[in-house]
């Protein structure tokens, strides 16, 4: 598949030119972070990390990404309504893992109070590899769904032109031109402008509930342009703001200082460290409160990796959607093999399995974010470990996905230009409205490749061990 930049790979004065010429491109893209160093200033800013050329990604399995992805917006939508099904998933997992429980505990609290909340909005992405059967043909399998602060659809919006340009450098027009467009800070921002129109107040803002640390921010700042363009005012605001100026009135609309909030799109709150007790009782405000949250607690437990093992049950997904069975088989062609781990036969069985074949599988933490996960002789020791203990619950198995490797450079500041064996993963934006029980809009909204070199085995692009990338269909 990498066969079509063999040649290029080849010349080394070539693509340190290339290279060069990348990196200004990115810059001058806005394809930014903060640096590590200063996080809290844009003083000083840095290109993000990227791969030199755009890899190879079937164009049979990108095209059956995105034809899935409406299903699972209709998917995470309806189990997020669903609270017998989420109650009885999370049962056990609720009773050994602390951070589900205190969002589950604030999901039950919402509810004996009531809904104050009548627009809802899901901004999610899907993310895949491509798993390399015995018979080398590749097969679409899903990673996990971000139901939470699903990033990188501002910069990614924009690496495909810095793609572009390099192939042109490099001698290769006719292949520049097959990069396809992608602008999920574009649909994020009109699916948020949505929900805003729809909670009714012209005077309302759009906050964006921030980290304390703001490498990412220029991502964000994609999103946000999109709705000033739009005339939709934005606000930044972290969790202990919250705790500061947020309030509710008689009908429970949110305000911060005065000011009213129609959507809270979080970009945090997904990592227990987050949350001291100020924080947790923010979070409870807003959950309360009759703004639209992106995502309410609800479809955030919907995002979280027992949920996803649940669904692989058979019979599991026709009963969520019982309307929609092509829906349903679409869904399920995507799924890789996932265990519960809960206590049983069933439990002890895979377990046992695992132990002795720890290369088969990867052992998934309730986590978000990248960096949780195990694999190997960790994932074996962690499991001997806990075989026997209720702690085992807060755990799932996943079969590990083999893609096939391909050559490319990562270019990241302050690192050598050297060659590396990749694997990429692809990301699909869902982005849907529902209005009381009515879906006015659920939409595929683009896309976002991530390479990492082989090496290693977990990690994002915010975890320091991925880089943004542009399909090449082939
Ligand atoms: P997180 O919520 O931390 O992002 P993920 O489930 O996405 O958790 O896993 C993090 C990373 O670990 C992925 O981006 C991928 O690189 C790797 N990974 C996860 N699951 C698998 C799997 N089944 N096979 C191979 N690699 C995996
Ligand atoms: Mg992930």
């Amino acid at each position: 598949m990498a066969a079509g930049w063999q040649d290029v790979l080849q010349d080394q004065a070539a693509v340190r030119e290339a290279a060069a010429v990348a990196v200004d491109a990115a810059l001058l893209a806005g394809v930014l972070m903060r640096t590590g160093e200063q996080p809290h200033t844009s003083d000083v800013v840095n290109y993000a990390p990227f791969t030199l050329l755009p890899s190879a990604v079937p164009r049979a399995l990108f095209e059956q990404a995105y034809a899935v992805q409406q299903d699972f917006n209709l998917l995470v939508d309806a189990i997020s309504q669903n609270k017998e099904f989420l109650q009885q998933t999370l049962a056990s997992t609720i009773k050994v893992d602390d951070f589900t429980a205190r969002l589950f505990r604030i999901y039950m609290q919402v509810l004996e109070e009531g809904l104050a909340q009548t627009v809802f909005l899901g901004i999610n992405r899907s993310d895949y590899m491509f798993d390399c059967g015995l018979d080398g043909r590749a097969a679409l399998r899903q990673i996990e769904i971000n139901t939470i602060a699903a990033s990188f659809g501002g910069l990614t919006s924009r690496t495909a032109d810095v793609h572009r340009l390099v192939l042109k450098v490099l001698g290769k027009t006719e292949e520049a031109s097959h990069l396809l467009p992608n602008n999920p800070a574009k649909g994020v921002a009109l699916g948020i402008a949505k929900a805003w129109q729809l909670y009714g107040s012209q005077r309302a803002v759009v906050m964006f509930l921030v980290e304390e640390v703001q490498r990412n921010i220029f991502d964000q700042r994609c999103v946000e342009n999109e709705l000033w363009n739009r005339n939709i005012r934005v606000v930044r605001k972290r969790f202990r703001d919250v705790f500061e100026q947020g309030s509710l009135d008689a009908s429970r609309r949110l305000y911060m200082d005065g000011q009213e909030v129609a959507v809270v799109y979080y970009r945090e709150g997904y990592v227990p460290q987050v949350y001291d007790q100020q924080n947790w009782e923010a979070r409870l405000l807003l959950e309360r409160s009759r703004a639209v949250k992106c995502p309410d607690i609800a479809t955030q437990l919907a995002g979280t990796k027992k949920v996803q093992q649940e669904l692989s049950r058979p019979g599991m997904l026709e009963k969520l959607l019982p309307a929609h069975p092509e829906a349903v088989a679409r869904i399920r062609a995507t799924f890789a093999g996932l265990y519960s781990l809960d206590e049983g036969e069933e439990g002890d069985r895979i377990a046992a399995t695992a132990i002795a074949d720890p290369d088969r599988f990867v052992l998934k933490p309730q986590r978000e974010g990248g960096g949780n996960n195990l694999y190997g002789e960790e994932l074996r020791e962690v499991l001997e470990k806990i075989k026997d203990s209720p702690e085992r619950t807060s755990y799932i198995l996943m079969d590990k996905i083999r893609p096939q490797p391909a050559l490319n450079y990562l270019l990241r500041a302050h690192s050598p230009l050297k060659v590396s064996q990749c694997i990429s993963e692809l990301g699909i934006f869902g982005v849907y409205v529902r209005q009381g029980q009515e879906l006015v809009l659920n939409e595929a909204a683009g896309h976002l490749l991530r390479t990492k070199a082989i090496e290693h085995a977990d990690g994002g692009v915010a975890a320091g061990v991925a880089v943004l990338d542009t399909p090449y269909l082939v």
